[in-house]
């Protein structure tokens, strides 16, 4: 028999109060079978056992070099079979190396994609790959190709979408670099390309070249980078969002001159970071192209207009500068083009500018009294005010894509939504960034699991077989550990946001003395503090924590902004107006009271709610290393990686489940020529239960369904020996 022994058993997984076998390496032993070791640099090695002697383990590794190592340093390694499977729950160890080899087996044959489960990896190629297009298309749309593809995600959705009248969702994470926005577009390419029969094909493709220019820049790690925030300031090295830099080389002299148009040098917004252009990239050139997407979308020549000369504004607001006028460090505007050029292009006065920029009204009991602002404050007035405009600039224009694109025309009944969302982040440091990015991706993850566990219940009782739910760790606690009122990690920081005198220590501080206990949060070192996160541990240092969370939008500017005789400042104004009014039953000129957090929950609920009503479709990107160089497959990077994607966790799922699911045809027809006696019955039913019990398998870890059999992780590979050895 396979088992003289019964393999160890994990005091830790169990389901239905019956243990699981979850570490068969005394099997492996038994059987000199392949193991992973684990090398002193946290690498692995794929080995053959060669003989026991006590506690040690003699390993002949591929490279032909003999190791001594202690168990505890080996994990079983797959059949050769089962290489380079294009589902990770066909494999039968599944632990860490063997994730990671199979990966890189199928990567340096081009195959970019594989599942896990329900899930799609896509491991970023870096380089073009002759894996798209339109006879790739046609095949997936006959159904003609099943090898993993954004294209086969997409197809499913359309389907499901017919089939169910569901709207559908495709959530597509990972970290910057990974891959994330140039999946989105496969997957828009390939649903255009069904929609085609409706003409929407080139304008919905071309809304990517719009939102790409207001949406992507060029950071260290991307040059093409989604991003927020980083029209005032950014790390050297970096720049600003491609529009700004499109239309300042690329607008013709009557626009330029329309718009007080100069180089991009001359701007302090996008000089300061000392990096003007992309290597590769024509600006100019862009510049035209986005022209004709806006054309193509029926964005009018009157929009485009406001949409230039708002960019110009934001621009020119940059060059306004400040002196000090006294020692309390008071400053007065110097009267420059900046100052004239921004108020002409928002159509305000100069004065009215001046006077947003260097007081603000204060309540004293039932006084107003005037307090006269200091340099830093005028600066984060002024960069505050440009800052809010391109953020609602970039609303208003999505806003009119979709009344271009959505209204009259196209009548849509069900929708299909792709997201494009920043993945979990860990790194040395931590601030407020990483803070609400792990946040948002605590709910998705909860969203995930949810949905996860739904489909493997499914296919159990769809084919009949006993089910009971596996027990799981949910990140319930850790998502109220944020959202607890009143004492969880939001409101903590709202409140402490709000004392003129609190400092970030102090935020810390309190964090310590209410949220000691909670499951999910460790202390730490002053000024820091640690969440246990469903993808890991993240220690945060609170510096910046309350600073960031304030909006410095101040009261002044929404007035100059609604007093402005140009249309767009004037809607800016009145969008901030109402948004607060619906949050709140405060007036507009408290609005800057919403904190980023408090507004940061409310956008993370309405997409969650929006995601909820949908059926979701899951792709994970990888970037394979950090050199953005082709076929180089870094194993800390991609592991971390799918730590904190959650694809372990999948992995993990799955291992309590029954990975291997074969149909009982397709059993028999495999290890059928194993059986040792003839039986009675050849049906492929008779002739698969009798190999499990020639073998020995015991009955917990198999499950007869009506058409499959549900094996345990594992199972299959005591089977792949025997038809070795035969
Ligand atoms: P960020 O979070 O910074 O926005 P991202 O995950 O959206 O990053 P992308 O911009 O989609 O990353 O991809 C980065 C680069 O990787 C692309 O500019 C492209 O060069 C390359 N790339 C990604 N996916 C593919 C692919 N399927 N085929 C070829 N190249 C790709
Ligand atoms: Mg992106």
């Amino acid at each position: 028999t396979f088992f003289k022994e019964p393999p160890s058993v994990s005091s830790r997984a169990k389901i239905n109060g019956k243990p699981v076998f979850t570490d068969t390496m005394d099997y492996v032993l038994q059987k000199k079978l392949r193991v992973w070791c684990s090398s002193p640099d946290a690498t692995w090695e794929l080995g053959q056992i060669q003989s026991i002697s006590g506690d040690d383990v003699e390993i002949l590794l591929v490279n032909g070099e003999v190791l001594t190592l202690s168990p505890e340093r080996l994990l079983p390694a797959n059949p050769d079979i089962l290489d380079g499977v294009d589902n990770l729950i066909h494999m039968s160890y599944l632990n860490e190396p063997s994730v990671l080899y199979n990966l890189q087996f199928r990567y340096s044959r081009g195959l970019i994609y594989t599942k896990a489960g329900p899930v799609l990896i896509a491991v970023n190629p870096l380089k073009e790959v002759p894996l798209y297009g339109k006879d790739f298309i046609t095949q997936y749309r006959k159904k003609l190709n099943d090898d993993p593809h954004v294209y086969a995600v997409a197809d499913l959705a359309f389907h499901e979408m017919l089939r169910d009248g569901i709207n559908q969702s495709i959530i597509i994470s990972g970290e910057s670099g990974a891959g994330k926005t140039e999946t989105a577009k496969i997957a828009m390419q390939y649903l255009a390309t069904l929609g085609d029969a409706c003409g929407m094909e080139s304008e919905v493709l071309q809304t990517n070249v719009i939102l790409e220019a207001l949406g992507n820049a060029k950071t260290s790690r991307n040059d093409n980078s989604s991003r927020f925030s980083r029209v005032v300031r950014r790390a050297t090295g970096e720049r600003s969002y491609h529009i700004f830099y499109q239309l300042c080389s690329g607008a013709p002299p009557l626009l330029k001159k329309k718009m007080f148009l100069k180089e991009a040098n001359y701007y302090n917004y996008l000089k300061q970071s000392a990096c003007l252009r992309i290597d590769g990239v024509d600006d100019a050139k862009r510049f035209s192209m986005l022209v004709d997407a806006l054309d193509i979308v029926q964005v009018s020549k009157d929009d485009q207009m406001k949409l230039f000369s708002m960019l110009s504004a934001v621009l020119w607001l940059g060059n306004i500068s400040f002196s000090v006028i006294d020692s309390e460090n008071h400053v007065e505007i110097v009267s420059n083009e900046g100052l004239a050029t921004a108020a002409k292009l928002l159509g305000c006065s100069a004065p009215q500018l001046v006077n947003a920029f260097t007081a603000r009204k204060i309540q004293a009991g039932k006084d107003n009294i005037i307090q006269k602002l200091t340099l830093t404050q005028a600066i984060d007035a002024r960069d505050a005010l440009a800052k809010s405009i391109y953020a609602h600039l970039f609303d208003w224009i999505v806003e009119q894509i979709n009344h271009s694109l959505g209204t009259g025309r196209h009548h849509t009944w069900r929708s299909i939504s792709i997201l494009d969302i920043y993945g979990f982040e860990s790194f040395i440091k931590n601030g407020f960034e990483q803070f609400c990015i792990n946040y948002a991706n605590e709910r998705l993850q909860q969203h995930f699991n949810r949905h996860l566990f739904k489909l493997e219940q499914e296919e159990y009782i769809e084919d009949g077989i006993e089910w009971a739910d596996v027990e799981f760790v949910d990140n319930t606690d850790c998502l109220s550990l944020f959202e607890k009122k009143p004492l969880g990690l939001l409101s903590l920081l709202d409140e402490e946001s709000t004392f003129p005198k609190a400092t970030d220590l102090s935020f810390a501080n309190k964090l310590k003395q209410h949220l000691r206990g909670n499951s999910a949060f460790r202390d730490e070192q002053e000024g820091a503090f640690k969440i246990c996160h469903y993808a890991g541990e993240v220690t945060y240092d609170t510096t910046g924590f309350l600073e960031k969370n304030r909006d410095p939008l101040n009261s002044e500017s929404i007035q100059l902004l609604s007093s402005c005789k140009c249309e767009l400042p004037k809607y800016f104004a009145s969008v901030m107006v109402a948004d607060s009014q619906n949050k709140s039953s405060q007036s507009a000129v408290d609005s800057q009271k919403q904190s980023v957090v408090t507004k940061f929950k409310a956008q993370l609920f309405k997409l969650m709610q929006q995601l909820e009503n949908t059926t979701p479709h899951f792709i994970r990107c990888i970037q394979p290393n950090s050199k953005q160089r082709p076929m180089l497959f870094e194993h800390d990077l991609v592991t971390h990686q799918l730590k904190c994607c959650g694809v372990l966790e999948v992995v993990r799922i799955s291992r309590a489940g029954y990975p291997t699911r074969m149909t009982h045809q397709q059993f028999a027809e495999r290890y059928g020529c194993l059986l040792l006696q003839s039986i009675a019955s050849q049906d492929p039913l008779s002739v698969s239960v009798a190999v499990l019990q020639q073998f020995n398998i015991p009955p917990e870890m198999y499950q007869v369904g009506y058409t499959k059999l549900f094996l345990r992780t594992g199972q299959v590979a005591a089977l792949e020996n025997g038809k070795n050895q035969m």
